[in-house]
């Protein structure tokens, strides 16, 4: 039987060096920077003074808005102060800082029982959940669709090369991802639930498959990249087609991470909020690449430290939060961990070299892989010349920024960036 997919696409080497590599628990720093703005949406509000003691899972910061999530502090001990650090995407947030005092006292939320949909998503909320594949969307507006939805698919694709978190739950911690799936049913009030995972992980399709229940199905899907794009995912698992700017819900869908079914399970059966999670850390930068539970608010000047080895400093050519297709570069280490973060990866020369681009020589190499059928060759003509104007007619804004024009540019034109900027200046017009 053919695998299901979609159209188009890439398939730059898996990479995925720690596959095999059993999530530990990561150490913990003297302290902790709990970040404000770890989820798309308002920050959340600070509601903790310098000088108080606060418990481990204990809420720090309350939602700034619908479309926000609280925070909650790592670790047990006092806060120290508020202070501005850059996250992994560039921006400057508050943070709070908070001396840890390595008694792990902790604060959870009741543990609820055959819990109600209302209840559900009550707990969500509180639970701060959001989207762990990256997006950090709150996952309390997700599950409150204005469409009537009939399918939740649970996104396990993990295309992106190096990242092996979300295999490793599969493999570790099925019988929660499978739990976890079947209260965001409950939540959404659907019957069927899909978790689609690609057919280069059949040892976590085997395992997931026996302890699917309740409804819940194993999609394997075919390895290709991006596989675990929220449109390329629903059309893959159920052939219907996201309109061009509209949301899944409009198809009868909703997508949710694998990590977030575990977080949610995790929320709902033992009360805890989400302030760690699981986290590959991978690249010839370091000795001790693997996956970990990481508690948030650990500087990544931490993590390289502590894993660094006897790898000397120079090997490491290039820091990325996330994965090399769609992940963020870092200028320094000074961001922490947050609920978005899925990876961190240190490449040297020889993994990641940086090579100037040259002119375009009109291959169309970039068109007929972009599995949106866009034309970023156009787009960033258009950009070149600063006419956004027309890179906006051209549909630029459908751009789902996955990276694999420029994976696959002979002249490795900077595909992306002109298209981030296109999209950065049609914002700040107001036109979208
Ligand atoms: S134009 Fe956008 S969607 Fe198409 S391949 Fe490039 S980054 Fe991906
Ligand atoms: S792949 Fe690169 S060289 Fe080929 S048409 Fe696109 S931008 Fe030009």
């Amino acid at each position: 039987m053919a695998l299901k997919t979609f159209r188009r696409g890439v398939h730059p080497p898996a990479s995925k060096f720690t596959k095999n590599v059993p999530l530990e628990d990561f150490p913990v720093p003297d302290k902790v920077y709990i970040s404000l703005s770890q989820h798309i949406g308002a920050p959340a509000k600070p509601i903790v003074n310098v000088g108080d003691y606060v418990f481990e899972g204990q809420k720090v910061g309350e939602a700034g808005g619908f479309v926000s999530a609280p925070v909650f502090s790592s670790v047990s001990g006092t806060v120290k102060r508020i202070v501005k650090l850059p996250t992994a995407i560039g921006q400057m947030v508050d943070h709070i800082e908070i001396e840890n005092d390595f008694k792990y006292e902790k604060s959870y939320l009741p543990k609820l029982e055959n819990p109600t949909k209302e209840e559900i998503l009550a707990r969500v909320k509180d639970a701060g959940i959001v989207g762990m594949g990256g997006a950090t969307f709150p996952t309390h507006v997700k599950l409150s669709p204005k469409d009537p939805v009939d399918t939740l698919i649970i996104n396990g694709a993990e295309c992106e090369p190096y990242i092996t978190c979300d295999y490793r739950l599969f493999v570790e911690h099925a019988h929660d991802v499978v739990e976890g799936t079947k209260l965001l049913m409950k939540a959404l009030g659907v019957e069927k639930g899909y978790i689609a995972i690609e057919n280069n992980k059949p040892e976590a399709i085997k395992i997931m498959q026996e302890a699917a229940n309740g409804g819940v199905e194993i999609v394997p899907l075919k390895t290709k990249y991006p596989q675990g794009a929220e449109k390329q995912i629903i059309y893959a698992v159920t052939k219907r087609v996201v309109p061009a700017g509209g949301l899944p819900a409009q198809v009868g869908c909703v997508v949710s991470n694998t990590h977030t079914a575990y977080s949610v399970a995790k929320a709902v059966y033992e009360g805890e909020p989400l302030y760690r999670r699981a986290m590959t850390v991978s690249g010839d930068g370091v000795e001790k690449a693997g996956n970990y539970w990481v508690r948030g608010g650990i500087p990544f000047s931490f993590i390289y430290d502590t894993l660094r080895g006897e790898v000397p400093e120079c090997m490491t050519n290039k820091v990325i939060s996330g994965g090399p297709m769609m992940g963020f570069a870092q200028a320094d280490l000074r961001p922490v961990t947050a609920k978005g973060s899925s990876s961190l990866l240190f490449l040297s020369h020889k993994l990641f070299s940086e090579v100037e681009p040259t002119q375009c020589i009109n291959c169309g190499r970039c068109i007929n892989h972009c599995p949106m059928k866009l034309l970023p060759r156009d787009f960033e003509r258009a950009v070149v010349k600063k006419d956004f104007e027309r890179a906006e007619k051209l549909g630029v804004m459908n751009c789902i920024e996955c990276g694999s024009c420029a994976f696959v540019c002979p002249a490795k034109r900077p595909l992306v960036q002109a298209i981030r900027l296109a999209k950065k200046e049609i914002r700040s017009k107001g036109r979208k």
